[in-house]
């Protein structure tokens, strides 16, 4: 082996590194593609601790992934905390859509990713945004309140009885005071990102 190889093997030993034995199936939090791969990088609880004026935490099993279809790595701490987590949702093709459906999609791309880095506040606000503006193009007077415009869906049925128990769980956890501001959950994120993927289904996808 090289010498110059051989310095970096031993960067890799000194931070507990070595490739990956075992194919790991998971979702990409990336493209959110679901893959199985084998190429990465494995540490495990166990290793040498590294020396220097940083030390870096050495108690924490560390499993990088790279992605079969994008190329980009995901990493699992402590066995199955994924990094980013997965990306949830339809990856939705708009290519060939009006230029309003792609604007619409590349918004709820927006979103999704911002679950997927555990930023559901931000993910919410874009959901509720692209709710009210599919509201609006459904017939939805301009200047309602999010609680109305949930409710003008329901009332429209423009989304179906089997998903009204969703729609009154996003209505209650929408339902604050003018300008207030909280801290989203990842199940209320989740309710919307539900919602909104068939929002959009039904309404730019159906023909
Ligand atoms: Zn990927």
């Amino acid at each position: 082996m090289p010498e110059d190889h051989i310095h970096r093997w031993r960067d890799y030993e000194r931070e507990g590194y070595e490739p990956v034995y075992m194919p790991r199936a998971f979702t990409c939090g990336w493209c959110g593609l679901a893959v199985s791969s084998s190429v990465g990088l494995f540490r495990d609880q166990e290793w040498i601790e590294l020396e220097g004026p940083f030390p870096v935490p050495h108690n924490q099993r560390a499993d990088v992934r790279i992605c079969p279809k994008c190329g980009a790595a995901t990493t699992f701490l402590n066995r199955d905390d994924q990094l980013p987590g997965p990306v949830k949702g339809d990856n939705l093709d708009a290519r060939k859509r009006t230029e309003g459906a792609q604007l619409i999609v590349a918004l709820y791309d927006e979103a999704r990713r911002a679950i997927s880095q555990f930023a559901p506040s931000c993910a919410v606000l874009m959901f509720r945004k692209i709710l009210m503006h599919v509201a609006v193009e459904q017939g939805a007077g301009p200047k309602l309140s999010f609680v109305e415009y949930v409710r003008y869906l329901k009332d429209n049925g423009v989304v179906g009885k089997p998903q009204h128990a969703l729609l009154d769980r996003i209505r209650d956890a929408g339902n604050t005071e003018n300008h207030a501001i909280r801290r989203a959950t990842l199940e209320d994120a989740d309710d919307l990102l539900a919602l909104v993927t068939l929002l959009i289904r039904s309404v730019y996808f159906s023909t």
